[in-house]
């Protein structure tokens, strides 16, 4: 068969939070040739060398085709049955917070909800948690501490426009290939300057006019000296400053730091300092130097502080900009992946919120306290604290800090259930029951990028042998537990139309994630879904946040939050005498 004469389908590429949109043309037999797309925001028709090879990763070879009990092949009635089974026993003799979902980025929007919503509104425990934890929690804690809700204030679009970008803690040559390629051009057209902020000479230093190696873990101290710098300079924004609190005490916590813990040359230091001060269009891109480290949320606070001091936030070409690693790390965060929220952004501690969401699930017991969290999971595991453990698209066994450990509580649970896609993870061999899913070409779902844009990723390859999508997995348990009603979904379109409308109840509780706009969509409408960043609702679509000085606390003010540096352990314990720093391997 000619592949030439089927159609394209638009989609999204899966490997990472740019959100690059494909065009897909299925030959026929199973192969897929791929390209970028044109019209997609996030990249205009580039792809870098991992998206462009997409095609290569949709092969049967190592496909987990049937579910598996034990090591053999058993009907989807029976191990569904066995699942549903395992976690009702064990919620009725040890209580809900007995069991848990470790869940992941590569997870759909429609899918993360559905297992949200099964264990926070129905087995009743916040014991759901997801890998993004790992690369994002300290990201959504500095925007929550700051601004109330965990909002990406801006958009790709600034970096486009900007005239200074800071990289901090962020290889985007090698991990976001297609943002550093906008900001390159943004620097052949405009001359935009570049900053690196990194312990390691990254491939972003051969593009930088100023590399900053500073000392690992020091960057709080760096971003103090500069917002002691923009107060002495008097280039704060007074005006802006009305919409914010606490900058006094944020001022005598970097007053009390010493640039010199970073290591750098006094004359590097100020000409950051003096760049970043006079250059009113800047950007600060940070990725996981800044969020994966023992000061991660602070790191995120001295960065937002600046940002604050100088009302450079939400506005044409400037602002902080957190980059996600995993494709749908984004969705996750706003869908209540996190074992500390509920969905749409809303708390988990808030007396309102909990009781908007029960209604709207007409579930009868929701959570008051945040669940376990990634780490703490599986130290419960190994405690025998949790006793039924669901492990959907992740392989703990392998990418959790202290794996060996990890490997062995898993070993040690009475019962392992994982969902994937493959049999051959580390985790996998250590299940009692293998549940095959569908892969990214296979399933139909959203997924939103790191600059708030919800994509649709669709199915164009047959599911290969019984392989069955994330939700209707999940949603089928739910029934066999009991909740027939609560999860009798036909489809992840229908899924998308709850969800959204609950996001309309979130804003009319005041909170940000509000795609409401949405929630009619026929199921046609649902297919055809063009690329759009939330918010979405009847008065707003998209757009940045924050520029009109209008932030998420109670009394609309941001808070600046006082940080000082703490070294890592390696300057302080001799127990811990190395700092080591990870990294990627490009194009793997
Ligand atoms: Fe895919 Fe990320 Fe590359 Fe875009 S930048 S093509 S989303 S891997």
């Amino acid at each position: 068969m000619d592949g030439t004469d089927l159609p394209e389908t638009r989609s999204t590429c899966p490997y990472c939070g740019v959100g690059c949109g494909v065009l897909l043309r299925p030959d026929g037999t199973g192969a897929l040739a791929v390209s970028g797309d044109p019209d997609h925001p996030a990249n205009f028709g580039r792809l870098c060398s991992k998206g462009s090879a997409l095609g290569e990763t949709v092969g049967l070879e190592h496909r987990l085709l049937t579910p598996q009990v034990d090591g053999k092949v058993t009907s989807w009635d029976a191990a569904l049955q066995l699942v549903a089974d395992k976690f009702r026993r064990t919620v009725a003799a040890h209580g809900p917070d007995s069991v848990a979902f470790y869940v992941s980025g590569q997870l759909l929007t429609e899918d993360y909800y559905v297992a949200n919503k099964l264990m926070k509104g129905f087995i009743g425990s916040a014991n759901i948690d997801t890998n993004s934890r790992l690369c994002m929690a300290s990201s959504v804690a500095g925007h929550k501490r700051a601004f109330g809700s965990d909002t990406v204030p801006g958009t790709y679009e600034d970096i486009d426009e900007a005239d200074l970008v800071v990289l901090v803690g962020s290889n985007l040559a090698w991990c976001h290939p297609v943002l550093y390629q906008r900001l390159l051009a943004a620097r052949q057209k405009r001359g935009t300057r570049i900053v690196v902020i990194d312990p390691r000479r990254t491939a972003n230093c051969d593009d930088a006019d100023l590399h900053l190696a500073l000392e690992p873990g020091s960057d709080v101290a760096l971003f103090n000296r500069l917002l002691v710098e923009i107060v002495q300079s008097g280039a704060a924004d007074a005006e802006f400053l009305n919409n914010t609190r606490d900058l006094n005490a944020a001022i005598e916590a970097a007053q009390s730091d010493e640039a010199a813990v970073t290591g750098l040359r006094e004359s590097d230091i100020a000409s950051f300092c003096k760049l970043w001060i006079e250059t009113e269009k800047v950007v600060t891109i940070y990725s996981q130097g800044v969020n994966q480290s023992t000061s991660g949320t602070d790191k995120v606070n001295a960065i937002l502080n600046c940002h604050l001091a100088t009302g450079r936030i939400g506005k044409p070409g400037m602002g902080p900009l957190s980059v996600t690693g995993q494709p749908n790390a984004m969705g996750g965060r706003e869908v209540g992946g996190l074992a500390n929220m509920l969905a749409c952004h809303l708390d988990l501690e808030n007396p309102d919120h909990r009781s908007a969401v029960r209604s709207f699930w007409n579930s009868s017991q929701l959570p008051d306290k945040p669940g376990l969290k990634a780490v703490d999971m599986f130290r419960a595991v190994r405690d025998g604290d949790i006793k039924a453990l669901w492990i959907i698209h992740t392989n703990p066994a392998v990418s959790m800090p202290d794996a060996d450990s990890v490997r062995a509580a898993i070993t040690n649970c009475d019962f392992t259930v994982v969902s994937d896609i493959t049999s051959a993870t580390d985790t996998a061999r250590l299940a009692n029951v293998l549940l095959p899913a569908t892969a990214w070409a296979e399933k139909d779902g959203t997924v939103t990028n790191s600059d708030r844009t919800i994509s649709r990723q669709r199915k164009v390859l047959r599911a290969p042998g019984q392989a069955r999508p994330d939700w209707a997995i999940i949603a089928e348990v739910g029934r066999r537990m009991g909740f027939a009603e609560a999860f009798d979904y036909a489809s992840a379109a229908e899924i998308f139309r709850e969800y959204a409308a609950l996001s309309g109840i979130a804003g009319q509780l005041g909170r940000d994630f509000d795609i409401s706009g949405l929630s009619k969509l026929s199921d046609t409408a649902y297919d055809t879904l063009e690329p759009q960043r939330w918010p979405i609702t009847k008065d707003r679509r998209g757009g940045r946040f924050f520029a009109d000085g209008q932030f998420f606390h109670q009394d609309g003010k941001a808070r600046f939050v006082p940080v000082t540096y703490r070294p890592p352990a390696a300057k302080t314990r001799p127990r811990f005498p190395f700092r080591l720093n990870t990294g990627r391997i490009r194009d793997q």
